[in-house]
């Protein structure tokens, strides 16, 4: 029999996580009522501050399918879908949100997809951004535009990290060891035979959300320098640019004292030059130190998650 794993991730998800439970189990008690497969849920508990673990717990007692990981603090929800990736056992593998905008009603059309159709993966994109704010909106589509110039990896705008793959798939995730996870590029960097299923966006059922525009800032310099490194090859550009008019201003005033002599003027323009050139000087250096910093913590190589609590007996052997 075959086994599907549903990953979600949680994070101060205690109103969220009792609804999606309930809309989990009512999708697989109906929608995959005619096949013959079984289900495990794994919980994964991101360092929450309210009673999500309790939930997560509770759960477990009644229903031997929760599984739970629980990490010993915040590491974001790129850690927690790798832990999820890395603890299950099922033949096919979907990640989900717990406030339900990831609509699990599609799982059985995404499950026909690869079971029937033959794809190794089956995606999802939401069409629209309604009720997000829309300077949100506004920024995220500048991003995808930017990226997708920027790297070799194309990197779908409006794509979910809902996912359902097969095992291979997910196998080829885990063995991607990087510290710096930007899970939309690792998922087009491996490749395979991809599904895109489109839908309306929906909203937040319970709870709010985590991501702050300052932190969807970093999280996108995180997708650039991790994909490309064409603001590396932009910041020489610059300066070789720079160096080129220097050397030309040069000639220039050499030229301009032979004929005219010197006359001491020209201090405020000498100013704004130098300001000019010492601004662009920080700004690459600040580039290079973004990709610095990466390396820095990639060399260290230091766990991506660290568990504290959880209910996986056998966490390797797959069943
Ligand atoms: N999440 C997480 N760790 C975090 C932030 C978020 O595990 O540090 C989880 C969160 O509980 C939810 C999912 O990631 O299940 C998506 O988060 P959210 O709904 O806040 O993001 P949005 O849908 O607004 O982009
Ligand atoms: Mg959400």
């Amino acid at each position: 029999m075959k086994k599907i794993s549903v990953i979600v991730s949680c994070y101060n998800e205690e109103k969220a996580l009792p609804l999606f439970y309930a809309e989990m189990e009512k999708v697989r008690t109906t929608d995959f009522a005619d096949v013959n497969v079984k289900f495990e849920y794994i919980f994964i508990n991101d360092g929450s501050s309210d009673q999500t673990l309790e939930i997560i717990k509770h759960l477990a007692t009644q229903d031997s399918k929760v599984k739970y990981i629980s990490f010993s603090r915040n590491f974001g929800k790129e850690a927690a879908m790798l832990a999820g990736l890395e603890a299950s056992t099922g033949d096919y593998i979907t990640i989900m949100d717990a406030d339900l905008q990831d609509p699990p009603a599609l799982l059985r059309q995404m499950y026909d997809e690869i079971t029937v159709g033959g794809y190794d993966r089956v995606g999802t994109r939401r069409v629209s951004r309604k009720g997000e704010p829309p300077i949100r909106s506004f920024f995220a589509r500048r991003f995808y535009k930017l990226i997708n110039k920027m790297s070799d990896v194309q990197m779908v705008d409006g794509a979910r990290d809902y996912w359902l793959m097969t095992r291979q798939v997910a196998d080829a995730l885990i063995s991607l060891k990087e510290y710096n996870r930007y899970s939309k590029g690792l998922n087009s960097f491996i490749g395979f035979d991809t599904k895109w299923i489109e839908y309306e966006n929906v909203e937040r059922v319970a709870g709010e959300t985590k991501w702050s525009f300052w932190k969807l800032f970093k999280y996108a310099i995180e997708g650039i320098t991790a994909f490309s490194t064409v603001p590396l090859i932009l910041s020489s550009l610059v300066g070789l640019v720079f160096c080129l008019v220097a050397f030309i201003a040069i000639i220039f005033i050499i030229i301009r004292t032979l004929i005219y002599g010197d006359p001491t003027s020209g201090w405020p323009s000498l100013v704004c030059i130098i300001v000019f050139v010492s601004g662009i000087q920080l700004f690459s250096i600040g580039i290079i130190g973004q990709y610095l910093s990466k390396t820095y913590l990639e060399v260290k190589k230091r766990p991506i998650y660290i568990i504290k609590e959880q209910n996986l007996d056998t966490h390797k052997t797959k069943s």
